[in-house]
């Protein structure tokens, strides 16, 4: 199956480049958009030829898109001339956040899965004004981001982003219902914020203590945590040292950022 989104100013030809990869099922669109259940105003990220975009409107109270590929923005403008200047030419990773939307905003998007990560890093970063994300990613990420503490794939993210929301994956798209097709299965994730949930401790400190805990997960807490304390730990009192990374749910890592706050 072979298939160009024509238009008059051409027609969109999918860049490797750019993750490009056009989804050419409606049901799935359609099941896609359904996820999202937070609808005051959206923020679609990568529209490409508006397979999303076009269940959005009219569903969504406020709806912005932004491409950073020219060729589908020119397509967009075209096929969807009622979003004007709600449709931005431009890289969501440069775009600051803060000023999409006044307020709260979802995001959603069947995303470039070469920049997967860092649009959850950056969702993280915005995340007072993100209550939610439905997102369609690789899934293997998707599987790495819901994995339980003691599986191989959980890793910081799992951990940072789940800090703050909850996730959850919704299910699993195959590679040939994409034009052209991924070498790698897909996965739709939503990711709805904590609402009543506070760190407890200091948030800088929690970053420090995942990050630099995962940098050397192989190596048991003691030794790949022992930059971090300046003051007196006797390590050898508290089990939790002798644990790896992996091993930890959420409540011990900020339990570990307590302990190591009192060092100071
Ligand atoms: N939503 C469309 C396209 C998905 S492919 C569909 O489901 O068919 C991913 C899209 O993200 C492409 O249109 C690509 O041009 C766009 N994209 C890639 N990097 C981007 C970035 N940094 N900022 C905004 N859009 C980006």
């Amino acid at each position: 199956m072979k298939k160009n989104f024509t238009s008059d100013s051409g027609y969109v030809r999918p860049k490797k480049s750019l993750g490009q990869h056009f989804l050419a099922d409606d049901n799935i669109a359609q099941k896609i958009v359904n996820s999202l259940t937070v609808r005051h105003q959206v923020l679609e990220v990568g529209p490409g030829t508006g397979v999303l975009t076009k269940f959005l409107l009219g569903n969504v109270q406020q709806l912005k898109v932004i491409e950073i590929d020219r060729q589908s923005v020119a397509y967009l403008r075209e096929h969807y001339a009622s979003l004007g200047d709600n449709i931005l030419e431009g890289d969501f990773l440069k775009t600051d956040l803060s000023t999409i939307f006044p307020g709260e905003y979802s995001i959603i998007g069947n995303f470039p899965y070469n920049i997967s990560s860092q649009i959850l890093f950056r969702v993280l970063e915005y995340r007072s004004q993100i209550p939610q994300v439905v997102g369609m990613i690789q899934k293997e990420v998707a599987e790495r981001l819901a994995a339980p503490p003691g599986n191989k794939t959980y890793g910081i993210m799992t951990v940072l982003l789940g800090a703050f929301y909850e996730i959850e994956y919704l299910f699993t798209v195959n590679e040939n219902v994409f034009v052209p097709p991924p070498r790698v299965k897909s996965a739709v994730i939503r990711l709805q914020r904590k609402e009543h949930f506070s760190l407890g401790v200091d948030e800088k400190k929690f970053f420090e203590v995942v990050k630099t805990a995962f940098n050397q997960r192989r190596k048991t807490l003691r030794n790949s945590l022992r930059g971090l304390w300046t003051g007196h730990l006797d390590a050898a009192e508290y089990d939790i040292f002798d644990k790896r990374p992996e091993q930890l749910n959420l409540q011990e890592f900020i339990e570990l950022t307590r302990l190591l706050a009192k060092t100071v």
